[in-house]
């Protein structure tokens, strides 16, 4: 048994259904989509130490199972440059999860490396009752949200889909590069594609998974959060 099936059994065990962040990114490492370093953290001192072996800046980020939407809840940190903002950002995080639910249980604080900003991108996939598993992709932010402007694709793909994907997207030429902004990695972006349609198809049990952000730079690209959804 490999490591997604385990996950994906212990949370089941445990009657989740939504997998926890540090769970997804360990899913998404074993098939290969580059993710920002990280560790749970149960206390403030602990974070302090990841923080100092990750090296400044970095993210904290609440762990709750019954947390969804972390930035909701207050429960994300990022930018923290030294061991004191990092302790202050850790107790801060675990009262806004108190705050927004009394009923929460917390399951740690992650800390995680920061990704320099670059251009952000969507990367998801669904379960539809026709089509069975599906591929979205899309830019970040408004271009998702207001502008609608996403592709979707039947799992698995080709090569040529996931690039497919990418280039009939309305805001393709702002990936190619536009004034002092360089165009970003569009092969890193076809494998974390790959990747993600591999994943869904080897586990039907997978509903719906999210990749949101993933930060693309003229070279590679990163996962910066990471939501799966199983049945
Ligand atoms: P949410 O559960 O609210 O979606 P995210 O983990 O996506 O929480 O964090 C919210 C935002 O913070 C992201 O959209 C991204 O812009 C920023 N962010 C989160 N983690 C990182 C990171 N490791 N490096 C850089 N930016 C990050
Ligand atoms: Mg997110």
């Amino acid at each position: 048994m490999n490591k997604t099936d385990k996950i994906i059994i212990q949370a089941k065990k445990e009657g989740r259904t939504a997998l926890l962040e540090p769970e997804a990114k360990a899913i998404c490492i074993e098939y290969d989509i580059p993710v920002t370093k990280f560790n749970v953290a149960k206390s403030e001192n602990e974070a302090a130490e990841y923080a100092k072996a990750l090296g400044f800046p970095v993210v904290l980020k609440i762990v709750s199972p019954e947390i969804i939407h972390k930035t909701d809840a207050g429960g994300v940190k990022v930018n923290l440059k030294t061991v004191e903002e990092v302790k202050a950002a850790y107790k801060t995080i675990l009262e806004n999860a108190k705050k927004y639910n009394a009923k929460a249980s917390i399951v740690g604080v992650l800390v995680q490396e920061m990704a320099p900003q670059s251009t952000e991108v969507i990367v998801g996939s669904v379960k539809d009752p026709t089509f069975g598993q599906t591929v979205m992709f899309g830019l970040g932010g408004i271009f998702v949200e207001m502008l609608k402007d996403v592709t979707f694709r039947v799992a698995p793909l080709t090569e040529q889909d996931a690039l497919s994907m990418i280039t009939e997207l309305k805001a393709y030429s702002l990936l190619k590069g536009y004034r002092n902004t360089p165009a970003v990695d569009i092969n890193a972006i076809v494998s974390t594609l790959m990747s993600v349609s591999k994943l869904v198809m080897a586990h039907p049990e997978i509903k719906e998974l999210d990749l949101n952000p993933v930060i693309v730079y003229e070279k590679g690209a990163k996962t910066v959060d990471a939501r799966i959804i199983v049945e």
